[in-house]
């Protein structure tokens, strides 16, 4: 039984009162906000446990160093990888550039081709719109349908062996479609191709698990999974990861420095070049076993249940257009409110205390895609409760007496 009160608990800024209105915080696609475990642990590691990491060798360097790698080992776990298929990044972004950089630049050439679909944060869109501009490669979109949902054939018609890469989000941040990963990593693979899955959304809605999806690169960032601010996290196949060059270059990543040349570390070290953000990267683990803690099926049914609420409520409620209707969805919802600006619609919601997320959501292609230039977009994160789905709908009715 999924304990939601419990669990508000444990975020101690969803009890605060903004301006005399309760916090309802709609926004954790965006980002999450943090449970008290994991404000306690970076506290309590710059508190008692703070040097830098893999350099000295006295007692804090080496606490500090074993709580970093434990971390790496945590993450690693939880999406079924081994420890030296992590690297820490600063986020999503910078994982996705590191792929692009360091993978792409130098393995494509010109005829190859670059598949991502309609549905790609900028994140996922313009490193690779540089890699086909650098390589002379050809950045292909595939389309996804009116309703938002993934199109299979339109994917399998856009692959073939010139394909070398398919970089493709997970879970979309506007539209909130759940794309078959496993099933688009075997499809890819037939045809020769790698396949870069942008987790960042899906990471925080359902189990995942890279053995069983088999995709070669993934990518997430901390701070939505309730983490930090600051850290990410990229996943490689170790064999790739063996036969990539750095990424940015410096200290910690090395083996052997002389003036003339210098060798590298195997990975991760040899793409986590300068001091790392180690707190963060802790703090980070100390989220994923948070979310451990109460475990995806429970999430899962929460959210399911919240989904058929939210859906129940626009039923009733008169010119509120979901952009984003997929069967396989998770808790995000783009909107349309009877035409009313999004940027206007939010100034009216945040007077009632509630946070939803305006504009092109870093999606501008997709937003365009869908017939609009900006869009409004509540998500929900493993806190979300009825009572701030009634907050919102209450608002927004309240909302239509203003325009
Ligand atoms: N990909 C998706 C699907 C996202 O939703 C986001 C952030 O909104 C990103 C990538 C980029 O994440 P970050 O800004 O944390 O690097």
């Amino acid at each position: 039984m999924y304990k939601i009160e419990q669990i508000r608990k444990d975020f101690p800024a969803l009890a605060d009162n903004l301006d005399g209105k309760p916090n309802i915080y709609l926004d954790t696609a965006a980002s999450a906000q943090k449970p008290q475990c994991v404000i306690d642990k970076i506290c309590r590691i710059y508190e008692h446990t703070y040097a830098n990491v893999h350099r000295g060798t006295y007692a804090l360097a080496e606490a500090i160093t074993t709580e970093y790698e434990n971390a790496r080992q945590i993450i690693a776990s939880f999406i079924g990888a081994k420890q030296d298929e992590i690297v820490f990044t600063r986020g999503a972004t910078e994982s996705l550039n590191l792929v692009a950089s360091s993978y792409a630049l130098n393995t494509l050439k010109e005829g190859d081709e670059i598949l991502i679909s309609e549905a790609e944060h900028h994140a996922n869109l313009v490193p690779w719109q540089i890699v086909a501009q650098k390589t002379g490669a050809k950045l292909k979109i595939f389309k996804i349908a009116d309703d938002g949902s993934y199109l299979q054939e339109e994917f399998e018609k856009a692959l073939n062996p010139k394909v070398k890469i398919v970089a493709i989000t997970a879970m979309s941040n506007v539209l909130g479609t759940i794309f078959p990963v496993k099933e688009m990593a075997k499809a890819a693979h037939k045809t020769g191709a790698k396949i870069v899955v942008d987790a960042c959304q899906s990471i925080v809605h359902k189990k995942t698990d890279v053995m069983d999806s088999d995709c070669d690169f993934l990518c997430f960032s901390g701070h939505k999974l309730y983490g930090p601010t600051g850290i990410g996290v990229l996943y490689a196949k170790a064999d790739i990861l063996q036969s990539m060059p750095p990424y940015q270059t410096g200290g910690d990543m090395v083996d052997k420095v002389t003036y003339e040349k210098t060798t590298f570390a195997p990975p991760p070290a040899r793409f986590e070049a300068g001091t790392p953000a180690a707190v963060q990267a802790i703090g980070l683990g100390e989220a994923v076993k948070y979310v451990s803690s109460i475990g995806f099926d429970d999430i899962n049914t929460h959210e399911a249940d919240l989904i058929s609420y939210f859906n129940e409520k626009t039923a009733e409620t008169k010119d509120l257009k979901i952009i984003g209707t997929a069967q396989n969805k998770g808790g995000v919802f783009a909107f349309d409110f009877n035409g009313i600006h999004p940027q206007d619609l939010s100034f009216v919601l945040s007077h009632e205390g509630v946070a939803i997320r305006i504009g092109h959501h870093c999606a501008e292609p997709l937003v365009n895609r869908m017939g609009y230039t900006s869009l409004a977009r509540a998500s929900f994160g493993l806190y979300t409760s009825k009572s701030d789905i009634d907050a919102f709908f209450a608002a927004l009715n309240k909302a239509k007496h203003f325009f």
